[in-house]
């Protein structure tokens, strides 16, 4: 039977709309036959889930996506295989929810003070439901007072880099973080590299230093790659033999364009990281 494979998607933990039960059941529905929940900055759905893990009609990896900096950019790495009871990783992640609260302390302020948004801690009470608070709870805020028609759209005019709703990230850098994943006894992959915005030269060196620091895949297969970055990251993962990783990234089943397990062929020219665990 051909496998379907998803190494990527959110519970409402972080920023997705469904309880882990209730992927687990969309996954399973959509034939999905290995699922990784990597929630951001959380592995709360892991530890739900994990004493149900031989009932639940598909196999469970342990996964989370941590963010990270690189030169000043927020990268995400996706740890997959981890031992969520690792006490290194538990600190680790307690302290980036800590790093959470604090920017949305700020976040608050700002969407009160420059787009005259009220009540937004008791509205974001309402919306989030775990320890996590992602930018993309406050895109859901800034769509519901009208000021912006979708969470694109809320980034790009108010949250992204230089806008009014900008805050600054603290994230630890991409080389501690990959070695939290590696000692937690998880694999590294660096999430989505297409969606950073780097030139094809700056990639490369992103990749470079991923591998340096000792990540082990990067992801190839995902909704929104076009062909000519998928070959691209190819190639380089070959030349550094990286495994290739696939997610859907899925969040919430309004998003149609990216349903659970739904993701592109992963080409034969790259060996596939569930072959290495
Ligand atoms: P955070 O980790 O709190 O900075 O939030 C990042 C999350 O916001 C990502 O995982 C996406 O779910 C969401 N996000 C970021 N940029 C966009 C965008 N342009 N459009 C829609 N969602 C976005
Ligand atoms: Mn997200
Ligand atoms: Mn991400
Ligand atoms: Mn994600």
């Amino acid at each position: 039977m051909l496998e379907k494979i998803d190494l990527h998607c959110h519970s409402f933990h972080s920023d997705g709309s469904l309880s882990p039960q209730e992927l687990i059941e969309r996954a399973v529905i959509n034939g999905v036959t290995q699922l990784s929940i990597t929630d951001h900055d959380s592995i709360e759905a892991v530890i739900e889930l994990w004493p149900l893990k031989d009932k639940l009609g598909l196999e469970l990896i342990a996964g989370v996506e941590i963010s990270s900096s690189w030169e000043g950019r927020d990268v995400h790495v996706v740890g997959l295989n981890i031992d969520h009871k690792n006490p290194e990783l538990t600190n680790f992640l307690k302290k980036q929810q800590t790093t959470r609260h604090e920017r949305s302390q700020l976040l608050i302020k700002k969407l009160e003070t420059r787009l005259h948004i009220e009540n937004v801690r008791d509205k974001l009470n309402l919306i989030t439901k775990g320890q996590v608070v992602c930018r993309s709870h406050f895109a859901q805020l800034i769509v519901d007072s009208g000021a912006a028609t979708s969470f694109g759209k809320a980034f790009s005019k108010f949250l992204a880099k230089g806008k009014i709703c900008a805050v600054p990230s603290h994230w630890p850098d991409l080389e501690e973080v990959v070695s939290v994943i590696i000692q937690a006894g998880g694999i590294a992959v660096l999430a989505h590299p297409s969606r950073y915005k780097l030139s094809n030269s700056r990639l490369y060196q992103l990749i470079t230093s991923f591998s340096a620091s000792g990540g082990k895949a990067i992801e190839v297969s995902y909704p929104s790659i076009k062909g000519q970055d998928q070959r691209r990251l190819i190639r380089i993962a070959n030349e550094f033999d990286l495994y290739g990783s696939q997610g859907s990234d899925f969040h919430h089943p309004f998003q149609t364009w990216s349903d659970l397990g739904q993701v592109p062929i992963m080409p034969a020219d790259i060996i596939p990281v569930w072959t290495s665990y």
